[in-house]
């Protein structure tokens, strides 16, 4: 049975419909998906149409901007309600921040020679909630850079000169908003944060003294080693074990629905408290 947990869709910063990323899934043999827009559930009412279609399990899911210490930390929520009433009110409040640090992006850009921004990052998104990846396609298409990679490592990386500082929502009030509207909170990829082992092991105490319930201990394509050790520390700490590719577009192999290795006999599956169809 192939469990994928972590996935985006055009809502967010992916390239593909709800529906499609549901198609895909299901020819790629994922029976159990979560789609986890970032900040957004608007893609879960027409892709539960979808799997029900296919005859895919899907799990509401989310993935959640919040902030540790100085740095932007994921989490995913899994199994959440989305007509809760903490789960509306914490989407209206992404959307009002990723609008302003949209304008304050938009700001950066044209002191650096680059008007109108916001106006193609809003186009871009559609009726959606911006992201950095919105802005870096403006780049392109402006001829300001070649490719996306360069957007971020001329623009919009950290540190970079239209990088803005920007105080995310704090772990604890992530997980709060997912609890109560009756979720899972999942650390999301924590070895892609750029951290030592000892700084990446801090942040998941926090996490776990949070409230959190379960870490990726899979995230796409990576080795071995690494899944082993991530089940040490989740075990270590009566953590839960996630896994999903963090999809977004179809020409990434390495980041493709299904595409990674299996959960570790070792590891307590996050579905396990997930209320999955037998
Ligand atoms: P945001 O949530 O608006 O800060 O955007 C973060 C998203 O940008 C991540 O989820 C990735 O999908 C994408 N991203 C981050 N770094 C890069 C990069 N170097 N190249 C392309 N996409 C990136
Ligand atoms: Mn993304
Ligand atoms: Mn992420
Ligand atoms: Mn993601």
């Amino acid at each position: 049975m192939i469990v994928d947990l972590h996935s985006h869709t055009h809502c967010s910063d992916g390239h593909l419909s709800p529906q499609d990323v549901v198609y895909r899934a299901s020819e790629r043999g994922v029976s159990v998906l979560a789609i986890t827009d970032h900040d957004t559930i608007a893609g879960l009412p027409i892709a539960h149409i979808t799997a029900r279609e296919v005859g895919i399990q899907l799990v509401n899911g989310i993935e959640f901007s919040s902030q540790w210490g100085r740095g932007g930390v994921h989490i995913v929520g899994l199994g959440i309600d989305p007509m809760a009433p903490a789960m509306q009110s914490a989407i209206a409040y992404q959307f009002d921040s990723r609008e302003s640090r949209s304008r304050a992006i938009a700001d950066r850009l044209a002191k650096a020679g680059i008007p109108n921004a916001y106006e193609g990052a809003r186009e871009l998104a559609g009726g959606e909630s911006i992201g950095r990846p919105h802005f870096a396609q403006f780049l392109v298409n402006q001829g300001a850079v070649s490719n996306m990679n360069a957007a971020f490592k001329r623009f919009l990386g950290t540190g970079k000169y239209a990088d803005v500082k920007y105080e995310w929502p704090s772990m604890e009030q992530v997980i709060e908003w997912i609890v109560q509207s009756g979720g899972i909170a999942v650390l999301a990829h924590p070895a892609k944060y750029d951290l030592t082992r000892m700084k990446m092991c801090a942040m998941i105490d926090s996490f776990a003294a949070a409230g959190g319930q379960a870490i990726e201990v899979i995230s796409g394509q990576q080795l071995p080693t690494l899944t082993a050790d991530l089940v040490k520390i989740a075990n270590a700490r009566s953590l839960m074990a996630s896994c999903g590719s963090d999809f977004h577009f179809p020409d990434q192999p390495w980041q493709d629905l299904g595409n990674f290795g299996s959960l570790p006999d070792t590891a307590v599956p996050v579905w396990s408290a997930l209320r999955l169809a037998s």
